[in-house]
């Protein structure tokens, strides 16, 4: 259940550090050293193409986590000037690296690299990130495969707010994108929920959003979603992360914002995840675990389930 009520009147914060701690201590209790004699040692490549600031970010945040968790965690840092052909072959070669059980190529590609065939060209069994055709069409088809790291996270801070039984509760999801929405639509809907995928041609949003029990917002549109738009004790998930400058914090500073407008809709749902200490914790606890599950399957072991 969602802990730390924020004030009496206040929705309850869904805590995604401490629930991203819990996944990845769960992650490192089957690794090797950590487990002896039986852990497993599960291997990350995270590949970049370039030296865009946030990319350089992200992937050492991940590269820092897979690390610490004991996994064998190597990086790729290809030129920004890497051709189509060049990074193929890096990925090919990841593919056939039997340490490597997880692949994850950092998007944005700079713009002269076309990402759809190099994400088709991660075996899905190593497509740690969950966006290989073959994945979205196991996850649509409620079958095992990998299941992309937000939308995952999601899950579980729902659960955690709801408990595990979601059958027939209302949801709405803000977003249709291949990476969050229409995965996060799909979990739903294999978890009984009756499911309404919302997007910029959506007519009435606002109506939309104020029939259901559970809300998804991952849109990137900063505090978009308003007090009045949400059902009272509804449960609100905000995945959007939007920069804003923050002048009053210094010259050049910006400070992190949902798509949900916090203070506002804190006041009338029942549980809601902050930004940031929401669902971004989630997304690289969800990555080591599903590196963990592929090392699993890898060797035929059974695999743990998270959440
Ligand atoms: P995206 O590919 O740009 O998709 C945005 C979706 O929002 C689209 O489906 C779009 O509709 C819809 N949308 C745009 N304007 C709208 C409006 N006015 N009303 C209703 N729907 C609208 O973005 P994404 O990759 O899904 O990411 C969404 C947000 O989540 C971003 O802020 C991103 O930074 C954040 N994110 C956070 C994490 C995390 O770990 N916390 C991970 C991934 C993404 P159309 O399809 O009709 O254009």
């Amino acid at each position: 259940m969602a802990t730390a009520p924020s004030s009496s009147a206040d929705a309850r914060v869904i805590d995604g550090r401490a629930v991203a701690a819990g996944v990845t201590a769960q992650v490192a209790a089957e690794t090797v050293g950590r487990k002896p004699g039986a852990g497993i040692a599960p291997g990350l490549a995270v590949v970049l193409v370039g030296e865009a600031r946030g990319s350089q970010v992200y992937v050492g945040a991940k590269g820092r986590k897979a690390a610490e968790l004991g996994f064998h965690s190597i990086q790729k840092t290809l030129p920004a000037d890497t051709g189509q052909a060049r990074l193929l072959d890096v990925v090919a070669g990841l593919n056939e690296d039997p340490s490597i059980h997880g692949i994850l190529v950092q998007l944005p590609l700079p713009r002269h690299l076309d990402k759809t065939p190099v994400i088709e060209a991660i075996r899905p069994e190593k497509d740690v990130d969950g966006l290989h055709p073959v994945n979205a069409g196991l996850l649509l088809a409620g079958l095992p495969g990998m299941v992309p790291c937000t939308p995952a996270g999601c899950m579980i801070l729902i659960r955690h707010a709801l408990g595990p039984d979601l059958a027939g509760k209302r949801a709405v999801v803000i977003g249709r994108s291949v990476l969050v929405g229409k995965p996060m639509a799909s979990l739903l809907v294999n978890a009984d929920c009756t499911v309404t995928v919302a997007h910029s041609r959506t007519r009435d949003l606002a109506a939309t959003v104020r029939a259901a029990e559970i809300v998804v917002a991952a849109v990137g549109r900063a505090e978009m979603v308003r007090g009045d738009w949400i059902a009272p004790g509804a449960t609100v998930i905000d995945v959007g992360m939007i920069r804003l400058p923050a002048p009053e914090r210094g010259e050049g500073k910006t400070r992190l914002v949902g798509d949900v407008a916090y203070d506002e809709v804190a006041k009338v749902a029942g549980a809601i995840t902050p930004v940031p200490g929401g669902v971004g914790p989630m997304t690289i606890a969800m990555l080591m675990a599903n590196t963990l599950v592929a090392a699993c399957r890898s060797i035929g072991r059974d695999a743990p389930s998270f959440g």
